[in-house]
């Protein structure tokens, strides 16, 4: 479904990713760790060109979406992103806001996207929200909602850049069960997370990623056992 080849990405000379090589395939279920500034959310950022690639190739259900060429508000409708800020729009119902974009983009009929939207809402336990406000709504339900926000176009693949980091811990665990259910029902997920039992329980892959390199990859039982690089072993030894 992904393909990079020697994606390299530089902000002025400093090189942030370093040459990524990786294949993604549908239903894949990767997980991004590192220490900060390792450039992971760069890697995710490049992935649906949020962020242009110094050099490299991405492919994208056999399209080169690294060419100038490429529709890139097509290619976004694809790949939903999940941010660590919810970015909600403040001024939308919860409602609103899950059915504006397929709206906006006639890939629904208002009355479509609304039967959509609303159950979504109620796939993640919040139609009792669909009327009301984000500020009124608690940061857990604010990514929840974000999450299916995404889901309401369809996407074939979801990128998630540290979905749990903003919120307060009791909130944590009901943002990774919506997380979770995605994975089950089959969905194609790259998510950088400092969560290692989020890692455990579903990644197919891990990939560590320092100073711009994926360092090492491994199914989770490998990797959170019997790490290889002295890096990766450093890193667990501080999260776990
Ligand atoms: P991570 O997500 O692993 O913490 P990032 O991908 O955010 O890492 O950042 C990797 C490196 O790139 C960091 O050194 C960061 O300061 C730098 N960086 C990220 N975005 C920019 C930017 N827009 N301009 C300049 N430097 C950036
Ligand atoms: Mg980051």
């Amino acid at each position: 479904m992904i393909n990079v080849k020697d994606l390299r990405k530089s902000f002025g000379d400093h090189e942030v990713l370093c040459g990524i090589n990786q294949h993604i395939e549908k239903g894949e279920k990767v997980v991004v760790v590192g220490p900060s500034g390792s450039g992971k959310s760069t890697f995710l950022r490049c992935l649906n060109l949020l962020e242009t690639p110094t050099s490299g190739e991405i492919w994208f259900e056999g399209n080169l979406i690294t060419d100038p060429k490429t529709n890139i508000n097509q290619l976004r409708q694809k790949m939903g992103m999940v941010f660590q800020h919810f970015n909600l729009f403040p001024h939308l119902t919860i409602l609103d806001n899950i059915t504006l974009a397929p709206i906006k983009l006639k890939l629904q009929t208002p009355d479509e996207a609304k039967e959509n939207g609303l159950k979504l809402l109620k796939r993640v336990g919040l139609s009792d929200k669909a009327d009301t406000y984000p500020a009124r709504i608690s940061g857990g339900q604010k990514q929840r909602i974000a999450i299916v926000r995404s889901l309401a176009m369809n996407p074939d693949v979801m990128l998630f850049d540290e979905p749990t980091s903003a919120l307060d811990p009791e909130m944590v665990g009901e943002v990774l069960e919506v997380m979770k259910e995605l994975a089950e029902e089959g969905m194609t997920m790259v998510v950088v997370t400092h969560e290692m039992g989020f890692a455990r329980e579903v990644a197919n892959r891990v990939l560590f990623m320092d100073e711009g390199n994926v360092v090492e990859e491994a199914p989770p039982q490998q990797f959170f056992q019997n790490p290889q690089h002295s890096r990766s072993q450093e890193f667990l030894s501080k999260v776990l």
